[in-house]
């Protein structure tokens, strides 16, 4: 497995160090030294106080396409403006963006994102600012980082460790522990001297251990610096952004980037506290709901539990299972059927998996999901790096009826989806029930693909009394229909 290599690197990060000691006369500083003088020098990169940067490109949503395989949704990105102020670690974000897909919530979105020192703080569209968590913060601390300015100008700073210096390819390489302790690796041509690219590591609560490596190109002069004009980023093999420079802007205006002192003075946001609710449906049926917007549903056969749905991550799916558990005690829970790949509704396979459920899947998911399996959580240890597991699946190709004297779910392939490639949905035929994710949720603002959720409905030939869905709320079929006439159905996006 590639994954397991990062835990080995880090191994072997500390103990270069240990071996190497910390001293910046060290040879590792060369590399650091090579790329501040391809950029403009000490003194010039010391001396510069604000970097803006203006330009337009494109934005992924990792975890959201149509199989597991495809492409990701592009968002194009405008009106991108990002500033930095590396020597008091404060940056402010703002960008348009406007979906390049067919999307039930709002195409277009603008936002505004600052960080100032370990204050993270979002900007509504009133003007208002938010404190953000400190995940955020963290984030932001490492995402200023991805550029050749702020890296270089990280390296040279005497609190700084630096370690590791290797070779790879036609770039020198250099590990750079800041003084929080953030971790990155600078990669500099080994002929122009100039940073070529960025990595650090993080955690995502589906893959992993990632890489978020930012590869810097079409460098241009600026006011005595150079810096590049093409900014492309990729977290693991996905790639996440691409941006194109039109103006780099040396010390430019720099009076918003200090965070409110309203915002300073805040409370980190308080996690919400984890709620998951029982309500009966029919008999032996639960809509598990509750805090969020993924829901799962509890079916209750003669001899075991199966659950629709283990969403977003750990925390919620374990809650689920554990709820799900409690209603019906002495009944072992043995099946969860993952809707679909899409990162919020596979978040609870790894869980899943680690407590005993076999994984109910349309069959073109179970590849990507053994991968997701396997892969390492060593940065955020979940309950599957602790204690791994073996999976076991239940494939589903066009349909499959989960059966015994007591509950019947029949469980069939969404065709023809423009979004969705590998969503299973289910339907109970005794009580008329539809149960499904991604189908249609009660509080989108338009159903650009309604007209085939109702095709697939038809075609199965089924008689749907009542909607039990994963997000939004439970309502009546025809209910359903009129929400969605009202708002798009017909294969056009409404609004
Ligand atoms: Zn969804």
């Amino acid at each position: 497995m590639k994954n397991g290599i990062w835990s080995k690197r880090t191994f072997a990060v500390v103990l270069a160090t240990l071996l190497a000691g910390c001293s910046r006369e060290a040879p590792q500083g060369k590399v650091v030294d090579d790329a501040a003088r391809a950029l403009g020098g000490k003194e010039r990169i010391l001396a510069v106080k604000t970097l803006t940067i203006e330009g337009e490109g494109t934005d992924t949503n990792l975890g959201q396409n149509v199989t597991p395989e495809g492409e990701l949704p592009t968002w194009k990105v405008t009106e991108y403006r990002q500033t930095m102020d590396p020597a008091r670690g404060r940056m402010r974000v703002q960008q348009v963006r406007t979906a390049q897909f067919l999307f039930a919530g709002a195409t277009v979105q603008r936002s505004d994102q600052g960080l100032d020192g370990d204050v993270a703080y979002n900007v509504g569209s009133d003007g208002a600012a938010t404190r953000a968590t400190a995940a955020a913060a963290r984030d932001r601390r490492v995402a200023l980082l991805h550029h050749p300015l702020t890296i270089v100008r990280a390296g040279l700073d005497p609190s700084t460790r630096l370690s590791n210096p290797r070779r790879h390819g036609n770039q020198q390489l250099i590990d750079i522990t800041t003084a929080k302790g953030d971790v990155l690796t600078l990669a500099i041509d080994s002929v122009t001297g100039l940073p070529a690219r960025v990595i650090s590591l993080s955690d995502n609560s589906n893959l992993g251990d990632v890489a978020m490596e930012t590869t810097f190109s079409d460098y241009e002069s600026a006011d005595g610096l150079k810096l590049p004009k093409r900014l492309t980023t990729t977290v693991d093999k996905y790639p996440q952004s691409d941006l194109r420079v039109s103006r780099n802007i040396v010390d430019g205006d720099v009076t918003k980037l200090r965070a409110p002192e309203t915002v300073k003075a805040a409370a980190l946001p308080a996690a919400p506290p984890m709620v998951v609710t029982a309500d009966p449906v029919a008999k032996g049926i639960w809509w598990l709901a509750g805090s969020g917007n993924h829901h799962s549903v509890l079916f209750e056969f003669a001899d075991h539990l199966t659950l629709f749905e283990v969403p977003l991550d750990e925390a919620r799916s374990k809650a689920v299972i554990d709820k799900a558990r409690s209603v019906v005690p002495g009944k072992p829970l043995t099946q969860a059927i993952i809707s679909h790949h899409h990162f919020d509704h596979s978040g609870g396979l790894r869980v899943a998996v680690a407590e005993g459920l076999t994984i109910v899947t349309y069959r073109g998911n179970i590849s990507f999901f053994e991968d997701l399996i396997a892969r390492r959580h060593t940065i955020a240890p979940d309950e599957m790096e602790k204690k791994p597991r073996k999976a076991h699946f239940l494939p589903v190709d066009d349909e499959l009826t989960l059966k015994d004297n007591t509950m019947e779910v029949r469980l069939y392939h969404l065709l023809d989806n423009p979004r969705e490639g590998t969503n299973l949905f289910g339907y109970i035929p005794r009580d008329h029930i539809l149960v499904q994710a991604d189908l249609y949720d009660s509080t989108w603002t338009q159903y650009p693909w309604a007209d085939n959720v109702l095709r697939n409905i038809a075609l199965r030939g089924l008689r749907v009394e009542k909607d039990v869905p994963v997000h939004g709320a439970m309502q009546s079929w025809a209910e359903v229909l009129k929400t969605m006439q009202l708002r798009g159905a017909g294969g056009g996006a409404g609004q």
